[in-house]
């Protein structure tokens, strides 16, 4: 399918050689000779009873069984090693090479499914194998553009077949979404002049006329005097960081300026005038801004209809 402004998008008809390649791994393995890093257990079933909240008795006693949900658990790698246990084989890994070159990057896991062939005692001992099952035709999904990958893995207790375990994942080329956008800023009567100021690439600070204090923000009136009338002054543009802080979470690209989402610098500049603004520090990475940091401001534009006053660091950090 292709829509508006979807040039990336490829045809659902559209010829895919690619497929040919992608069906050649289907039936070889994903990973081989595997075994369960303990034998079935009353610990883990104990505990998996626990956090699942199931209180089925045929989990305990003498003549327990492990709950059959439980089979992959038997196969994890732990921490330290991969899920499937002994890691993945190499024809797996070339797969999503593969898949990766054709830029379907992403992935996703879509879902499972188990069967049981036998029932798990404390004591089984768990080996397994793992296969390619198959690899889908290209699907467009509302993430993307890409294919699904279905692995299967056999579990045995003590030799003998016990279940299966159906891993899908879908590896694709993420949709393109409009680029985000800043929050736009609210101008009203107090403000107008400000914003006003910035078109100009001007940073205009209030001035009192009765008492001369300068002020910013911009508000009806002066804290020091109650007037009511005033002018500006342009900022020179030189200030230091008077204090910043680090955004992590949520994410927000359209603040970062590298797009991605990642962690931005917020702070608070103490302009050489003397009154304080907030802003983006910029030209040093974000854990570089620090107290007393020398700035300079300049006009930003983040997107066609915003241009905003940010403040680059003067030196290295
Ligand atoms: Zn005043």
């Amino acid at each position: 399918m292709s829509g508006p402004g979807g040039a990336q998008e490829v045809r659902a008809d559209a010829p895919d050689p690619l497929y040919d390649r992608l069906t050649a791994y289907a039936g070889r393995p994903a990973a081989t000779a595997g075994t369960g890093k303990d034998p079935v257990n009353a610990p883990m079933i104990r505990h998996w009873c626990e956090a699942m909240g199931d209180a089925s008795p045929a989990y305990r006693g003498p003549d327990a069984v492990a709950p059959p949900t439980m089979l992959q658990s038997w196969t994890m790698g732990g921490l330290t090693g991969h899920p499937h246990g002994t890691g993945r084989s190499a024809a797996y890994d070339e797969l999503l090479r593969l898949l990766d070159g054709a830029g379907y990057t992403s992935v996703v896991a879509t879902d499972c499914e188990q069967e049981y062939l036998r029932p798990l005692r404390p004591g089984d001992l768990i080996t397994f194998d793992a296969v390619i099952e198959s690899v889908s035709p290209r699907k467009t999904t509302k993430l993307g553009t890409g294919h699904f990958v279905t692995t299967r893995m056999d579990v045995r207790a003590n030799g003998e077949p016990a279940g299966t375990h159906r891993f899908r994942i879908l590896k694709y080329r993420p949709a393109r979404r409009n680029p985000p956008l800043r929050p736009r800023p609210v101008i009203n009567r107090d403000n107008a002049g400000f914003w006003a100021g910035v078109a100009e690439h001007r940073l205009l600070i209030q001035r009192c006329t009765g008492c001369a204090t300068l002020r910013f923000p911009w508000l009806p009136g002066c804290n020091a005097c109650a007037g009511q009338e005033w002018d500006t002054v342009e900022a020179g543009g030189g200030g230091t960081v008077f204090s910043h802080v680090v955004m992590h979470h949520p994410s927000f690209p359209a603040f970062d300026p590298s797009g991605e989402g990642g962690p931005y610098a917020v702070a608070l500049i103490e302009l050489a005038e003397g009154v304080r603004i907030v802003g983006n520090v910029i030209g040093v990475p974000y854990d570089k801004v620090r107290v007393g940091l020398p700035v300079r401001l300049e006009f930003l534009r983040t997107d066609p209809e915003l241009e905003l006053p940010v403040f680059r660091a003067s030196e290295g950090g």
